[in-house]
Protein backbone atom coordinates (compact mmCIF):
# COMPACT_ATOMS: atom_id res chain seq x y z
CA UNK A 1 0.00 0.00 0.00
CA UNK A 2 2.67 2.57 0.88
CA UNK A 3 4.99 1.39 -2.23
CA UNK A 4 1.62 2.43 -4.22
CA UNK A 5 1.04 6.26 -3.01
CA UNK A 6 4.90 6.37 -4.02
CA UNK A 7 4.73 5.77 -7.06
CA UNK A 8 1.64 7.85 -8.22
CA UNK A 9 3.58 10.46 -5.91
CA UNK A 10 6.36 9.77 -8.19
CA UNK A 11 4.05 10.42 -11.42
CA UNK A 12 2.19 13.38 -10.17
CA UNK A 13 5.85 14.64 -9.29
CA UNK A 14 7.27 14.06 -12.85
CA UNK A 15 4.00 14.99 -14.98
CA UNK A 16 4.08 18.64 -13.14
CA UNK A 17 7.98 18.96 -13.61
CA UNK A 18 7.35 18.00 -17.50
CA UNK A 19 4.54 20.72 -17.41
CA UNK A 20 6.84 23.65 -16.03
CA UNK A 21 9.64 22.38 -18.55
CA UNK A 22 7.06 22.70 -21.24
CA UNK A 23 5.39 26.11 -20.18
CA UNK A 24 8.81 27.30 -18.98
CA UNK A 25 10.00 26.94 -22.32
CA UNK A 26 7.03 28.51 -24.11
CA UNK A 27 7.42 30.95 -21.76
CA UNK A 28 10.82 31.98 -22.60
CA UNK A 29 10.53 31.53 -26.49
CA UNK A 30 7.36 33.78 -25.94
CA UNK A 31 9.66 36.23 -23.97
CA UNK A 32 12.52 36.66 -26.11
CA UNK A 33 11.58 36.26 -29.84
CA UNK A 34 11.67 39.30 -31.95
CA UNK A 35 9.78 39.76 -34.88
CA UNK A 36 11.31 39.97 -38.47
CA UNK A 37 10.64 43.49 -39.68
CA UNK A 38 11.93 43.31 -43.21
CA UNK A 39 13.13 46.78 -44.34
CA UNK A 40 13.00 48.23 -47.94
CA UNK A 41 14.42 50.82 -49.47
CA UNK A 42 11.81 53.56 -48.67
CA UNK A 43 12.78 53.08 -44.95
CA UNK A 44 15.49 55.81 -44.53
CA UNK A 45 16.62 55.20 -41.12
CA UNK A 46 15.57 54.30 -37.84
CA UNK A 47 16.70 55.00 -33.87
CA UNK A 48 16.16 54.01 -30.43
CA UNK A 49 13.15 55.37 -28.45
CA UNK A 50 15.87 56.19 -25.37
CA UNK A 51 16.68 59.23 -27.48
CA UNK A 52 13.84 60.80 -26.29
CA UNK A 53 13.91 59.31 -22.24
CA UNK A 54 17.08 57.91 -21.44
CA UNK A 55 16.04 56.11 -18.17
CA UNK A 56 14.30 53.54 -21.19
CA UNK A 57 17.90 52.59 -21.67
CA UNK A 58 18.18 48.61 -21.47
CA UNK A 59 14.23 48.02 -20.46
CA UNK A 60 11.88 46.17 -22.62
CA UNK A 61 10.04 49.80 -23.51
CA UNK A 62 13.27 50.62 -25.49
CA UNK A 63 12.07 49.68 -29.02
CA UNK A 64 13.09 51.01 -32.85
CA UNK A 65 11.21 53.99 -34.58
CA UNK A 66 11.29 53.68 -38.22
CA UNK A 67 11.67 56.74 -40.20
CA UNK A 68 10.59 56.89 -43.69
CA UNK A 69 11.80 60.73 -45.26
CA UNK A 70 11.34 61.99 -48.41
CA UNK A 71 13.73 63.41 -50.56
CA UNK A 72 11.80 66.88 -50.52
CA UNK A 73 11.55 69.01 -46.54
CA UNK A 74 8.11 68.76 -45.56
CA UNK A 75 5.56 67.92 -42.37
CA UNK A 76 5.83 65.13 -39.85
CA UNK A 77 3.61 61.92 -39.07
CA UNK A 78 4.09 59.74 -36.24
CA UNK A 79 2.35 56.82 -36.52
CA UNK A 80 1.67 53.98 -33.03
CA UNK A 81 1.08 50.10 -33.85
CA UNK A 82 1.01 47.57 -31.11
CA UNK A 83 -0.31 49.82 -28.19
CA UNK A 84 -2.32 46.96 -26.99
CA UNK A 85 -0.78 43.80 -28.45
CA UNK A 86 -3.70 41.53 -28.29
CA UNK A 87 -5.76 43.80 -31.38
CA UNK A 88 -3.63 42.65 -33.96
CA UNK A 89 -4.47 45.14 -36.89
CA UNK A 90 -2.75 47.81 -35.17
CA UNK A 91 0.16 46.22 -35.26
CA UNK A 92 0.02 44.08 -38.66
CA UNK A 93 -1.33 47.89 -40.37
CA UNK A 94 1.91 49.77 -38.72
CA UNK A 95 3.88 46.99 -40.06
CA UNK A 96 2.36 47.01 -43.24
CA UNK A 97 2.54 50.54 -44.04
CA UNK A 98 6.21 50.81 -42.78
CA UNK A 99 7.01 48.12 -45.32
CA UNK A 100 4.56 50.15 -48.12
CA UNK A 101 4.81 53.36 -47.66
CA UNK A 102 6.68 54.96 -50.24
CA UNK A 103 7.35 58.78 -48.98
CA UNK A 104 8.51 61.51 -50.99
CA UNK A 105 8.03 64.42 -49.50
CA UNK A 106 7.93 65.22 -44.88
CA UNK A 107 8.65 62.19 -42.59
CA UNK A 108 6.53 59.42 -41.49
CA UNK A 109 7.74 57.75 -38.28
CA UNK A 110 6.42 54.39 -37.51
CA UNK A 111 7.04 52.81 -33.99
CA UNK A 112 5.09 49.03 -34.67
CA UNK A 113 5.42 47.65 -31.52
CA UNK A 114 5.14 50.42 -28.68
CA UNK A 115 4.11 48.29 -26.27
CA UNK A 116 6.81 45.53 -26.88
CA UNK A 117 6.23 44.37 -22.98
CA UNK A 118 2.40 43.40 -23.91
CA UNK A 119 3.39 41.71 -26.97
CA UNK A 120 5.91 39.33 -24.63
CA UNK A 121 3.08 37.32 -22.84
CA UNK A 122 -0.86 36.49 -23.22
CA UNK A 123 -3.92 37.49 -21.09
CA UNK A 124 -4.50 34.82 -18.11
CA UNK A 125 -7.25 32.94 -19.03
CA UNK A 126 -8.25 34.47 -22.74
CA UNK A 127 -7.10 31.42 -24.58
CA UNK A 128 -5.62 33.57 -27.34
CA UNK A 129 -3.16 32.46 -30.10
CA UNK A 130 0.55 33.07 -29.07
CA UNK A 131 1.65 34.21 -32.68
CA UNK A 132 0.06 34.74 -35.88
CA UNK A 133 1.74 33.41 -39.15
CA UNK A 134 2.02 34.93 -42.82
CA UNK A 135 2.61 33.83 -45.84
CA UNK A 136 4.52 36.18 -48.44
CA UNK A 137 4.27 36.22 -52.15
CA UNK A 138 7.71 34.97 -52.00
CA UNK A 139 6.85 31.79 -49.53
CA UNK A 140 7.96 32.59 -46.90
CA UNK A 141 6.16 32.11 -43.73
CA UNK A 142 6.48 35.43 -41.25
CA UNK A 143 5.59 34.75 -37.55
CA UNK A 144 3.82 37.96 -35.59
CA UNK A 145 3.23 38.43 -32.14
CA UNK A 146 -0.22 38.16 -30.60
CA UNK A 147 0.01 39.68 -27.07
CA UNK A 148 -2.14 41.19 -24.17
CA UNK A 149 -3.80 44.23 -24.01
CA UNK A 150 -1.22 45.10 -20.99
CA UNK A 151 2.41 45.11 -20.07
CA UNK A 152 4.34 41.92 -19.04
CA UNK A 153 3.84 42.05 -14.94
CA UNK A 154 7.73 40.95 -15.13
CA UNK A 155 8.40 44.13 -16.33
CA UNK A 156 6.83 46.36 -13.14
CA UNK A 157 5.05 44.61 -10.35
CA UNK A 158 3.35 44.03 -8.37
CA UNK A 159 0.24 46.69 -9.57
CA UNK A 160 -1.20 49.51 -6.99
CA UNK A 161 -4.65 48.47 -5.82
CA UNK A 162 -5.95 51.61 -7.51
CA UNK A 163 -3.45 53.31 -9.77
CA UNK A 164 -3.65 56.86 -9.79
CA UNK A 165 -2.81 58.25 -13.51
CA UNK A 166 -1.05 61.68 -13.32
CA UNK A 167 0.52 64.45 -15.90
CA UNK A 168 4.07 63.95 -13.76
CA UNK A 169 5.83 66.82 -14.98
CA UNK A 170 4.41 68.23 -17.74
CA UNK A 171 2.21 71.16 -17.77
CA UNK A 172 0.22 72.78 -20.52
CA UNK A 173 -1.63 76.06 -21.17
CA UNK A 174 -3.85 74.30 -23.25
CA UNK A 175 -6.05 72.32 -20.57
CA UNK A 176 -8.36 74.98 -19.59
CA UNK A 177 -8.40 76.40 -15.74
CA UNK A 178 -10.21 73.57 -13.19
CA UNK A 179 -10.21 70.50 -15.34
CA UNK A 180 -8.67 67.60 -13.50
CA UNK A 181 -5.30 66.07 -14.96
CA UNK A 182 -5.12 63.38 -12.45
CA UNK A 183 -7.46 60.29 -12.14
CA UNK A 184 -7.79 57.27 -10.41
CA UNK A 185 -8.41 53.63 -12.65
CA UNK A 186 -8.04 49.83 -11.20
CA UNK A 187 -4.90 48.74 -10.22
CA UNK A 188 -4.27 46.57 -13.42
CA UNK A 189 -3.97 50.29 -15.99
CA UNK A 190 -0.78 51.07 -14.06
CA UNK A 191 0.39 48.38 -17.03
CA UNK A 192 -2.29 49.60 -19.81
CA UNK A 193 -0.32 51.90 -22.43
CA UNK A 194 -2.70 54.35 -23.06
CA UNK A 195 -3.46 55.10 -19.68
CA UNK A 196 0.10 56.30 -18.71
CA UNK A 197 0.49 59.37 -21.47
CA UNK A 198 1.96 62.14 -21.34
CA UNK A 199 3.85 59.86 -18.97
CA UNK A 200 6.79 60.00 -16.69
CA UNK A 201 10.58 60.27 -16.97
CA UNK A 202 11.91 58.09 -14.57
CA UNK A 203 8.62 56.34 -13.52
CA UNK A 204 7.16 51.87 -14.72
CA UNK A 205 8.91 51.09 -17.80
CA UNK A 206 5.24 51.59 -19.31
CA UNK A 207 4.92 55.81 -18.22
CA UNK A 208 8.58 55.81 -19.43
CA UNK A 209 7.66 54.85 -22.89
CA UNK A 210 5.06 57.32 -23.04
CA UNK A 211 7.34 60.16 -21.86
CA UNK A 212 9.84 59.45 -24.65
CA UNK A 213 6.47 59.25 -27.23
CA UNK A 214 6.03 63.03 -25.65
CA UNK A 215 8.97 64.03 -25.59
CA UNK A 216 9.57 63.12 -29.29
CA UNK A 217 6.26 64.68 -30.62
CA UNK A 218 7.57 67.93 -28.93
CA UNK A 219 11.13 67.85 -29.74
CA UNK A 220 10.82 66.70 -33.57
CA UNK A 221 7.53 69.35 -33.73
CA UNK A 222 5.39 66.00 -35.20
CA UNK A 223 2.70 67.24 -37.03
CA UNK A 224 -0.34 64.50 -36.30
CA UNK A 225 0.15 61.47 -34.02
CA UNK A 226 -2.28 58.41 -35.11
CA UNK A 227 -2.40 55.70 -32.43
CA UNK A 228 -3.78 52.26 -34.25
CA UNK A 229 -6.47 50.07 -32.11
CA UNK A 230 -8.85 47.37 -32.43
CA UNK A 231 -12.14 46.63 -29.93
CA UNK A 232 -14.48 44.46 -29.49
CA UNK A 233 -17.48 44.38 -31.83
CA UNK A 234 -20.02 45.15 -29.49
CA UNK A 235 -17.98 48.13 -27.47
CA UNK A 236 -19.87 51.60 -29.46
CA UNK A 237 -16.56 53.36 -30.11
CA UNK A 238 -15.87 50.53 -33.06
CA UNK A 239 -15.00 51.66 -36.59
CA UNK A 240 -13.73 54.88 -35.29
CA UNK A 241 -11.74 57.86 -35.19
CA UNK A 242 -11.15 59.11 -32.03
CA UNK A 243 -10.39 63.02 -32.35
CA UNK A 244 -8.83 65.46 -29.63
CA UNK A 245 -10.79 68.83 -30.32
CA UNK A 246 -7.62 70.23 -32.19
CA UNK A 247 -8.18 67.35 -34.73
CA UNK A 248 -11.68 67.42 -35.07
CA UNK A 249 -11.98 69.50 -38.19
CA UNK A 250 -9.54 66.80 -40.18
CA UNK A 251 -11.40 64.00 -38.66
CA UNK A 252 -14.30 65.23 -39.97
CA UNK A 253 -12.73 65.84 -43.54
CA UNK A 254 -11.47 62.07 -43.55
CA UNK A 255 -14.50 60.95 -42.67
CA UNK A 256 -16.73 62.59 -45.36
CA UNK A 257 -13.38 61.31 -47.72
CA UNK A 258 -13.77 57.74 -46.46
CA UNK A 259 -17.58 57.39 -46.48
CA UNK A 260 -17.04 58.64 -50.10
CA UNK A 261 -15.22 55.41 -51.23
CA UNK A 262 -17.19 53.27 -49.36
CA UNK A 263 -15.45 52.86 -46.32
CA UNK A 264 -18.06 53.80 -43.70
CA UNK A 265 -16.30 55.06 -39.98
CA UNK A 266 -17.88 56.97 -36.70
CA UNK A 267 -15.89 59.89 -35.82
CA UNK A 268 -15.86 60.00 -32.20
CA UNK A 269 -14.54 64.10 -30.00
CA UNK A 270 -11.89 62.23 -27.67
CA UNK A 271 -13.50 63.24 -23.79
CA UNK A 272 -11.66 66.14 -22.02
CA UNK A 273 -11.74 64.27 -18.79
CA UNK A 274 -10.08 60.50 -20.04
CA UNK A 275 -7.05 61.04 -18.71
CA UNK A 276 -4.18 59.05 -20.00
CA UNK A 277 -5.06 58.24 -23.27
CA UNK A 278 -3.10 59.25 -26.75
CA UNK A 279 -5.80 60.89 -28.25
CA UNK A 280 -6.78 63.41 -25.55
CA UNK A 281 -2.79 63.66 -23.59
CA UNK A 282 -1.07 64.05 -27.09
CA UNK A 283 -3.26 66.81 -27.60
CA UNK A 284 -2.86 68.69 -24.89
CA UNK A 285 0.51 67.77 -24.20
CA UNK A 286 2.24 68.35 -27.79
CA UNK A 287 1.18 70.91 -30.65
CA UNK A 288 0.51 67.27 -33.01
CA UNK A 289 -2.71 66.68 -34.03
CA UNK A 290 -3.53 63.50 -32.02
CA UNK A 291 -6.03 61.30 -33.34
CA UNK A 292 -6.86 57.32 -32.48
CA UNK A 293 -8.26 54.80 -34.68
CA UNK A 294 -10.41 51.98 -33.75
CA UNK A 295 -11.75 48.22 -35.91
CA UNK A 296 -14.03 45.65 -34.49
CA UNK A 297 -11.79 42.66 -33.47
CA UNK A 298 -13.92 39.39 -32.56
CA UNK A 299 -10.90 37.37 -31.24
CA UNK A 300 -11.28 40.30 -28.60
CA UNK A 301 -15.16 40.21 -27.72
CA UNK A 302 -16.53 38.86 -24.84
CA UNK A 303 -19.45 36.35 -26.90
CA UNK A 304 -16.78 34.70 -28.94
CA UNK A 305 -16.03 31.55 -28.80
CA UNK A 306 -13.27 29.26 -29.17
CA UNK A 307 -10.02 31.21 -29.68
CA UNK A 308 -6.92 30.47 -31.94
CA UNK A 309 -4.96 31.92 -34.87
CA UNK A 310 -7.50 31.20 -37.06
CA UNK A 311 -10.03 33.41 -35.57
CA UNK A 312 -7.74 36.34 -35.00
CA UNK A 313 -7.38 36.42 -38.21
CA UNK A 314 -10.32 35.22 -40.00
CA UNK A 315 -12.99 36.88 -37.64
CA UNK A 316 -15.42 33.94 -38.44
CA UNK A 317 -17.10 33.47 -34.98
CA UNK A 318 -20.30 31.38 -34.49
CA UNK A 319 -21.16 33.26 -31.35
CA UNK A 320 -20.64 36.45 -32.65
CA UNK A 321 -23.38 35.26 -35.96
CA UNK A 322 -25.32 34.60 -33.55
CA UNK A 323 -25.52 37.85 -31.52
CA UNK A 324 -25.66 39.64 -34.68
CA UNK A 325 -28.80 37.51 -35.85
CA UNK A 326 -30.87 38.99 -32.71
CA UNK A 327 -32.56 42.30 -33.23
CA UNK A 328 -31.75 42.78 -36.77
CA UNK A 329 -27.47 43.16 -35.83
CA UNK A 330 -28.09 46.32 -32.97
CA UNK A 331 -26.15 44.07 -30.69
CA UNK A 332 -22.62 44.93 -32.31
CA UNK A 333 -21.06 47.73 -33.86
CA UNK A 334 -19.42 46.08 -37.10
CA UNK A 335 -21.21 45.01 -40.23
CA UNK A 336 -21.03 41.07 -39.28
CA UNK A 337 -23.80 40.38 -42.39
CA UNK A 338 -20.58 38.45 -43.94
CA UNK A 339 -20.12 36.26 -40.65
CA UNK A 340 -16.84 37.27 -40.10
CA UNK A 341 -15.08 40.60 -39.99
CA UNK A 342 -11.55 39.59 -41.45
CA UNK A 343 -7.97 40.48 -40.04
CA UNK A 344 -7.11 41.39 -43.71
CA UNK A 345 -10.36 43.60 -43.74
CA UNK A 346 -8.94 45.63 -40.34
CA UNK A 347 -5.70 46.24 -41.65
CA UNK A 348 -7.24 47.96 -44.83
CA UNK A 349 -9.46 50.09 -43.11
CA UNK A 350 -6.83 51.36 -40.45
CA UNK A 351 -4.29 52.18 -43.57
CA UNK A 352 -6.89 53.54 -45.15
CA UNK A 353 -7.89 55.61 -42.24
CA UNK A 354 -4.06 56.99 -42.35
CA UNK A 355 -3.23 57.50 -45.67
CA UNK A 356 -6.44 59.64 -45.79
CA UNK A 357 -5.84 61.26 -42.40
CA UNK A 358 -2.35 62.40 -43.87
CA UNK A 359 -4.65 63.83 -46.78
CA UNK A 360 -6.38 65.88 -44.59
CA UNK A 361 -3.74 66.74 -42.36
CA UNK A 362 -2.37 68.53 -45.70
CA UNK A 363 -5.20 70.11 -46.57
CA UNK A 364 -6.15 70.93 -43.26
CA UNK A 365 -2.70 72.78 -42.40
CA UNK A 366 -2.69 74.43 -45.90
CA UNK A 367 1.18 74.71 -45.81
CA UNK A 368 3.28 73.34 -48.61
CA UNK A 369 6.12 73.73 -46.35
CA UNK A 370 4.81 71.07 -43.81
CA UNK A 371 2.69 68.33 -46.25
CA UNK A 372 3.24 65.19 -46.24
CA UNK A 373 3.15 62.93 -49.17
CA UNK A 374 3.07 59.64 -49.08
CA UNK A 375 3.55 58.78 -53.14
CA UNK A 376 1.05 55.16 -53.24
CA UNK A 377 -1.55 57.18 -51.56
CA UNK A 378 -1.74 60.27 -52.91
CA UNK A 379 -4.86 60.60 -53.72
CA UNK A 380 -8.85 58.86 -53.01
CA UNK A 381 -8.38 56.96 -55.70
CA UNK A 382 -5.01 55.03 -55.01
CA UNK A 383 -6.47 54.80 -51.24
CA UNK A 384 -9.65 53.14 -52.57
CA UNK A 385 -7.94 50.50 -54.95
CA UNK A 386 -5.50 49.53 -52.33
CA UNK A 387 -8.18 48.51 -49.65
CA UNK A 388 -10.21 46.83 -52.29
CA UNK A 389 -7.41 44.87 -53.59
CA UNK A 390 -6.42 43.78 -49.69
CA UNK A 391 -10.33 43.40 -48.81
CA UNK A 392 -10.47 41.05 -51.90
CA UNK A 393 -7.19 38.89 -51.49
CA UNK A 394 -7.88 38.61 -48.07
CA UNK A 395 -4.14 37.82 -47.21
CA UNK A 396 -1.99 40.50 -45.46
CA UNK A 397 1.11 38.00 -46.39
CA UNK A 398 1.12 39.69 -49.74
CA UNK A 399 1.55 43.32 -49.12
CA UNK A 400 4.32 42.09 -46.41
CA UNK A 401 7.97 42.32 -48.09
ZN1 LIG B 1 -6.79 49.27 -27.79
Amino acid sequence: MKKKGLVSTCIILAVALALAVITGISFSKKRNFQEDIVIGSNVTGDFMLDEYNENLKGTVGDVKVYVLKGEEEGGKVLILGGTHANEPAGHMAAILMLEQFQVSKGTVYIIPNICQSGLTHNDPLEGTPQYLHFTTKNGDVRTFHFGSRASNPIDQWPDPDTYLHTSGDWTSDKIKEGVQTTQTLSGSEVRNQNRCYPGIKDGTVTERVSYAVTSMINELKIDMVIDLHESSPEYAVNNAIVAHQDALGLASDTKLELDGIDISIRLEPSPAKLRGLTHRELGDYTDAYALLCDVGNPSQGRFRGYTDEALAITGDDACYRAAYAINGGTLLYVDYSAGNFPLALRVARHVATCAQLILSMNFEIDDAAREVIVDNFEDADMIEEFYNDLVEADDIGLWLN
